[in-house]
């Protein structure tokens, strides 16, 4: 544990040094031959990153974009999708999706989610779906692969694509998410389960059609040097974040398995009173966060914090309430289960370099806590 200068236990919700730290000379080398060669736009990198992650998740194709939420925005458009047009997405998320949705000019329509898990709830989708709806997006969570067969079988001929920005390796069934579907969409922020020095995204796909646009788009709508196909975007992934990318990995599946480790802790120490999410059978989540639930939890992130510990709130205000969206005309009491899970939920420190003894820490200041 990390002494801060008066003493106390520091304990942060990511370990971003500590990731580099495991790399370093690999990551300084793959960034130095990148400048070395001087070829900053595509290049080997590029497409080696590619090749990797499409291998990995187990689809025909990957797309390197710019970002996340690009990479939806494409997707989106590689569908069809624009103007007119509805497409779905749990009102429990990051604000990425509803953004990306509505770049395309398309409506976003909010669902609810499931209690128990937080992902969007298949049961409430027929209130969603209209003649209009173009596709359905769920969300992978925390790192928690969304009701995958329940949506597919609810969505019928409407195109399903994933937002896995979240759930890099989480597996569904025998199956990583990003394959699921039309369309995966993965985020390297950071701060994600693969992280970046700086923005990143990718696509994943099985269809030939929806690859071959969003090369396209990312790129100009180029087809050669100076002819353009279609309007396209300034979207690539950058080949120095693709260089670094390469490298981190090779560590994600070892970096899963420990924040898998680490919420089998949680859930092994914390007090009965914090309601920890369960380890869904034949799934495996990648515990992006590790979400607890209780009614007192603006006090109990206040107790952490005076133990040195940081929490988060992943995410205090839903889509359908966010004053960006106001014009969707939504309003308090519309999505029940989010509006109680906003006021509920706290992501406890979750990372990769967490040890048995800080959980115990962590779990120990949660008992004092919750102690009549
Ligand atoms: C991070 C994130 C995104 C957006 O990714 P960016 O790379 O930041 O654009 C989209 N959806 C979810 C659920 C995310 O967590």
């Amino acid at each position: 544990m990390t002494p801060t200068p008066s003493g106390a236990t520091t304990i942060q919700m990511v370990a971003l040094r500590e990731q580099y730290e495991q790399l370093k000379p690999r990551i300084d080398a793959a960034i130095a031959a990148v400048i070395d060669r001087s070829a900053f736009i595509a290049g080997p990198a590029v497409a080696e990153f590619e090749r990797w992650f499409a291998d990995y998740c187990g689809v025909a194709h990957a797309i390197g974009v710019s970002s996340g939420t690009t990479a939806i925005e494409l997707a989106l458009r590689a569908l069809g999708i624009g103007a007119g047009d509805e497409v779905v997405i749990p009102a429990n998320t990051f604000v990425a999706a509803a953004a990306a949705v509505a770049a395309t000019g398309a409506t976003p329509v909010f669902v609810d989610v499931a209690e128990c898990t937080g992902n969007l709830d298949p049961a409430r989708l027929h209130d969603a779906i209209t003649p209009r709806t173009k596709a359905i997006m769920p969300v992978h969570l925390y790192g928690r692969p969304a009701a995958m067969s329940e949506i597919l079988d609810a969505a019928s001929s409407v195109p399903v694509i994933e937002d896995a920005a979240q759930a890099h390796g989480a597996r569904y069934g025998s199956r990583r998410v990003g394959s699921l579907s039309a369309a995966g969409c993965f985020s390297f922020y950071p701060t994600k389960n693969l992280g970046a020095f700086g923005d990143a995204g990718l696509i994943t796909t099985n269809d030939d059609a929806v690859a071959k646009t969003t090369r396209l788009v990312r790129d100009h709508g180029r087809t050669s040097r100076y002819e353009h196909a279609v309007i396209g975007q300034t979207a690539r992934l950058d080949t120095l974040q693709a260089a670094v990318l390469r490298v981190q990995a090779d560590c994600l599946d070892e970096w899963n398995a420990r924040r898998r480790q680490v919420a089998a802790w949680y859930r092994e120490m914390l007090p009965a009173a914090i309601t920890c999410p369960d380890d869904d059978r034949g799934n495996e989540s990648v515990y992006h966060q590790f979400v607890v639930r209780l009614r007192r939890r603006d006090a109990f992130r206040a107790h952490l914090e005076s133990r040195g510990i940081a929490t988060a709130v992943h995410y205090p205000l839903p889509l359908h309430l966010q004053p960006a969206l106001r014009a969707l005309g939504y309003r308090a009491g519309d999505f029940p289960v989010t509006e109680r899970l906003t006021s509920e939920v706290v992501s406890l420190p979750m990372h990769p370099f967490l040890e048995r003894p800080q959980i115990q820490y962590i779990a120990d200041a949660a008992t004092e806590f919750v102690r009549p």
